[in-house]
């Protein structure tokens, strides 16, 4: 039986309106604009009730986490760390497990390592994790013509139409996972788990067994070293037995983001906006319009935000946004999530950068390899080519190289559970193989070799 927090009830919980009063006046304004996206509730009197309900829990994170992720992404911005933001498409309730959720956080931290040591420069580590339960859809129905399913917060994937009806109690289960997940990524971020030298062993055991395994021996011999070096200098500071993991996810579904909104501060700041759903909230490329409830609620929070960038975009789309996103200029205040397929990244970012650079913000420039790159194979599988993924990172590299600028990360689809879900790497997945072991209930993901192969094949372009 999977957790639930309370029950939703009719009452409205004492002291909703808890902002201050320009705060309230801007909230109901953000969330009264056309919202693209959301689920039609059969009954948004519970729809609100949850969302109240919400209101009275404890937030999942804390306003001084999502200040120091705020400074670290400043140092992204300034171009003296790099971004790695990697997780599931889709968390879903079932999926929620300890070896699931371990088996992504290790395959996060194998990748950074690698980056960490190839661009010599310390790496953000964020997971697509702890709230990541929302999707948004082209279309309404499916092919069944079934109402289209929409993360586990808000249907079930189960093709049947009462599972699929929109249950706002979901919401409140979604709250209780993310609790749940949120819980043990701390505690494996604090206890050891992420020491480099363990992390580091998975990698030499990847490099093992890997097909490709040859072409990456040197630097992980290189790393092998490093450490080395450094146990042997007695350089043997916290830093190489804990690290900092940050949780994000789409703020897609307005009533769980407004539920866990907080007016408060870090102990030694003013009281702020907070959407205390995660550390890190993006909005996606469909519900990005300008005019629209996304950009509006983002525009309040004091989290740092991310954009979806797709290749309709203009120059002028992206500072309107930069501007309205980032008002008071804040490096790393706003993510550039470009997401173009790696046959536009060359054509269409450039100007981008050019434009958004010159209007004088520093926004972290990462790219999401990913979206702009799915298609579905002969045999009906949405599925993603490897060598695609990673031809869209070289572009990205180009880019930000020919104009001086940052290329700031990178934003991936992962699983750590061995999944035959996108096509190629080193161990060859083929369109016969997609059926072996295709998991996803959203897009497909790198497994756990691809993933760490994609890292070591960055590291090439990242080496000074
Ligand atoms: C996603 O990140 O899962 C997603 C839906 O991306 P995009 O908004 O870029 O399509
Ligand atoms: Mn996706």
């Amino acid at each position: 039986m999977n957790p639930t927090i309370g029950d939703i009830t009719d009452q409205r919980p004492r002291g909703l309106a808890r902002f201050p009063d320009d705060i309230e006046a801007r909230l109901a304004d953000a969330v009264a604009r056309p919202a693209d996206q959301q689920p039609e509730w059969p009954d948004p009197a519970r729809a609100r009730a949850a969302r109240d309900a919400l209101t009275q829990l404890p937030p999942l994170v804390v306003p001084g986490e999502v200040d120091r992720l705020q400074a670290r992404l400043s140092q992204v911005a300034q171009g003296q760390a790099f971004l790695l933001q990697a997780g599931d498409c889709a968390e879903t309730f079932d999926g929620n497990t300890e070896s699931h959720v371990t088996a992504n956080i290790r395959t996060l931290l194998q990748m950074a390592v690698v980056l960490t040591y190839a661009a010599s420069l310390p790496v953000v580590k964020i997971g697509r994790i702890a709230g990541q339960y929302a999707k948004p859809r082209s279309n309404a129905t499916d092919a069944l013509g079934l109402p289209v399913y929409r993360g586990d917060i808000v249907n079930s994937l189960d093709p049947a139409p009462g599972a699929r009806a929109a249950d706002p109690s979901r919401m409140l289960r979604a709250y209780a996972h993310s609790a749940a997940s949120l819980n043990l990524v701390r505690a494996m971020a604090a206890s050891g788990v992420a020491d480099l030298g363990r992390v580091h062993d998975w990698n030499r055991d990847f490099v093992r067994t890997s097909s490709a395994g040859e072409r990456y021996e040197a630097l992980a011999g290189e790393i092998d070293r490093g450490l080395s070096f450094m146990a042997a200098s007695g350089a043997d500071h916290g830093a190489l037995h804990t690290t900092e993991i940050y949780a994000s996810h789409e703020a897609l579904l307005l009533e769980y983001e407004h539920g866990l909104l907080r007016w408060t501060g870090a102990p030694a700041g003013e009281p702020r906006l907070y959407g205390l759903s995660s550390h890190m909230l993006w909005i996606g490329e469909r519900t990005r319009r300008p005019d629209g409830a996304h950009i509006a609620l983002a525009s309040l929070l004091a989290n740092p935000i991310g954009l979806k960038l797709g290749p309709g975009t203009s120059p002028e789309q992206a500072v309107e946004y930069v501007e309205r996103l980032d008002p008071d200029n804040v490096p790393g205040r706003l993510t550039l999530i470009s997401r173009m397929g790696s046959e536009k990244v060359r054509d269409v970012l450039p100007a981008l950068v050019e434009k958004v650079e010159a209007s004088g913000h520093r926004v972290v420039w990462q790219c999401d390899p990913m979206h702009g790159n799915t298609y579905e194979a002969a045999s009906g599988y949405k599925t993603r080519n490897f060598d695609r993924i990673l031809d869209e990172v070289k572009g990205f590299f180009e880019v930000h190289k020919a104009l001086g600028s940052h290329p700031g990360g990178l934003h991936i689809e992962l699983t750590g559970d061995d999944v035959t879900e996108c096509l190629g790497g080193a161990e060859q997945i083929d369109e016969d193989a997609l059926a072996l072991r295709y998991e996803t209930s959203c897009d497909p993901r790198l497994n756990p070799k691809q993933s760490v192969e994609l890292a070591f094949l960055v590291a090439e372009m990242l080496r000074p």
